[in-house]
């Protein structure tokens, strides 16, 4: 072997590596190097890949933010349609889907096999010869966009397959999702940016999708999972559990939990256990999806115009609750942002007790036409997040108030300002203590520098007392007190 051969192995090997550490991490949440060894490794292919350009390709792991900015997303068809599944609300109608199956193949014994619906962004990714070639939306079901730079973006979604002997042709489908924790800090942050925050993890995720720069798309927590497939070459699956399993092997996501049964009823009794799982999944799930599980059978039971009849997905009811807007209160962020929250008579909602929920900025109170004394729907954001999404007109007195951003700060009676492009009222005053705590809280939070017993209610004692003016003056604090 000479000395070029060598490089190349070493880079092949360095790859490998990288891509098995990144399984590890995404797919198995099992780290076996710490994030500082990681990046070395990925540095030292890098510096390889710079030194021999000859052996750079698009599927290595340094490629995953490389694509320059679009002006535009082409098309592209499925090689197969991408169809989608027929709703059903009701457990009387996966009997029936139950009845229509024994009725098209009486003789055949096959299972059922039950797994989450996830409310994402559906895509289709084609892989030739290990290669991530191509990834697509759903589109009209039979062409979507080329969204392939901003997929490849997606740390959990392999470049290349884990497989030495990868099929010619392997397309995967699935869901792409925003994770719910960060859905919630995307949201913080566009508030605190004085931007439209997004109304759930879905919008948000289809929102990074269309952005035309990739290293945007590269800031968003978005992660996917699959659970079918569209054009097959050089593979073939018996089973439905069989494909979600080699998906694995291959290094792509596929759902973290199914039942299997051959009898419906006993499916229709797991999707409740399921709903009752709904809190603990890092995505949105918004019902279960039920398929039959031997492929072979698939052709035999055939397709309406936009569905197979092999499968059937049962929505769940969004949890929700009812309750009474007794006011609506100010916060103050520390870029000065002003944002409405709806006081609430306290209710019980997917298992907490929900008292405040935002309402992001006066267009939104405008646009839900939401008053003072209202009675109100509340339902979960990416489960998290309570948000009022619709107002119970019929049931008003008539002393239902309207509301009115103040045209002052509420914290330090300064003027605020609308900047342009953005949609929220801002104070203008850089001391408002309003500011200054929840910068002096941001900033002793978990997410930033994490100083333990620095509560909230620490911050107000120390802001109002004016010991503290900004973050600094915290260890400044703490010299006087030891030395005092
Ligand atoms: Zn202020």
């Amino acid at each position: 072997m000479n000395d070029l051969e060598k490089t190349q192995q070493k880079i092949e090997t360095l790859r490998a590596e990288i891509e098995r550490h990144n399984r590890l991490y995404y797919l198995d949440a099992a780290s076996e190097i710490t994030d500082r060894e990681y990046d070395q490794l990925l540095q030292s292919l890098e510096k390889l890949e710079t030194q021999f350009p000859e052996f750079s390709t698009p599927t290595s792991p340094t490629q995953r933010v490389g694509g320059a900015p679009l002006d535009r997303f082409d098309s592209a068809r499925h090689a197969v349609p991408m169809m989608s599944l027929s709703n059903t609300y009701s457990k009387e109608e996966v009997t029936e889907f139950k009845r229509r199956i024994h009725k098209l193949i009486p003789a055949e014994s096959f299972n059922y096999i039950l797994e989450p619906k996830i409310d994402g962004v559906a895509i289709s990714l084609r892989y030739e010869n290990g290669d991530l070639v191509l990834a697509v939306t759903r589109g009209d079901g039979t062409t979507g966009d080329d969204v392939t730079s901003n997929v490849r973006t997606i740390p959990s979604i392999p470049l290349r397959l884990a497989d030495l002997m990868p099929p010619a042709v392997l397309e995967v489908r699935g869901e792409i999702y925003m994770d719910i924790a960060g859905f919630a800090s995307l949201n913080e942050q566009r508030q605190e940016a004085g931007l439209e925050p997004f109304a759930n993890p879905r919008n948000a995720c289809a929102g990074s999708l269309k952005l035309l720069d990739p290293r945007e798309v590269a800031q968003r927590p978005l992660d996917a999972i699959f659970y079918a497939t569209g054009q097959l070459d050089g593979v073939s699956f018996e089973t439905h559990e069989q494909m979600l399993l080699s998906l694995k092997n291959y290094g792509l996501r596929s759902t973290p939990t199914y039942w299997l049964s051959e009898k419906i009823e006993e499916i229709i009794d797991r999707l409740d256990e399921l709903e009752n799982m709904r809190h603990e999944f890092p995505f949105e799930m918004d019902g279960g999806v039920i398929k039959v599980n031997e492929r072979r059978l698939y052709e035999k039971l055939g397709y309406t115009a936009k569905s197979p009849r092999w499968a059937v997905a049962y929505k769940y009811e969004p949890e929700q609750a009812e309750t009474t807007l007794h006011a609506i209160s100010i916060q103050v962020g520390r870029t000065g942002v002003l944002t409405p929250v709806a006081e609430l008579e306290p209710v019980q909602l997917a298992g907490t007790t929900v008292k405040r929920a935002t309402l992001h900025n006066e267009d939104e109170i405008r646009r839900k036409g939401i008053k003072i004394g209202d009675r109100v729907i509340l339902e979960k954001a990416g489960e998290i997040i309570p948000a009022i999404v619709k107002v119970l007109t019929e049931k008003r007195t008539g002393v239902e108030l309207e509301f009115t951003m103040p045209t002052t700060c509420p914290a330090c009676g300064s003027e605020t300002e609308k900047r342009a492009g953005e949609v929220a009222l801002r104070c203008i005053n850089l001391q408002c203590p309003a500011q200054v705590k929840s910068w002096i809280a941001h900033y002793a939070s978990r997410g930033a520098m994490d100083i333990s017993g620095l509560g909230e209610a620490l911050v107000i004692q120390l802001v109002d007392s004016g010991l503290v003016k900004n973050p600094a003056e915290l260890y400044a604090l703490k010299k006087s007190r030891c030395s005092g």
